[in-house]
């Protein structure tokens, strides 16, 4: 895009007062693939490139956003959920295997006439 005034885009506030030079602002010194020109755009602080050049802007999804949501079975707080259901489930099972180890005893008492157990 050629601008007329390139070159002088020096300005002022009002009454004449003058304003900074604009064309002696830092500008990115990337060559766009695409046309093979200078990139031009305002540098940014302390570089020579602008925010595209430096890599700061990056194309895609912001993370964490709904809109690639389809079911959820995968996010960070579904899995999280399973891994500690999972972990209870396991430390109930260790219980129930214990009670289970001294109900199997306690029945062998019970055969031997030293323990009598209504509700089991
Ligand atoms: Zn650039």
């Amino acid at each position: 895009m050629e601008n007329k005034n390139s070159g002088n885009r020096s300005w002022s506030i009002q009454n004449g007062i003058p304003g900074f030079d604009v064309s002696k602002l830092p500008r990115c010194t990337a060559t766009a693939k695409s046309t093979g020109k200078k990139c031009r755009r305002a540098a940014k602080k302390g570089r020579n490139f602008c925010g595209i050049h430096a890599g700061l802007y990056r194309p895609g999804q912001k993370k964490g956003t709904q809109a690639t949501l389809k079911h959820g079975y995968y996010t960070h707080q579904a899995l999280q959920e399973r891994r500690e259901a999972r972990a209870a489930m396991n430390s109930l099972n260790a219980v129930l295997e214990t009670i289970n180890r001294d109900l199997q005893s306690t029945k062998n008492l019970q055969t031997q006439g030293l323990f009598k157990y209504e509700h089991l």
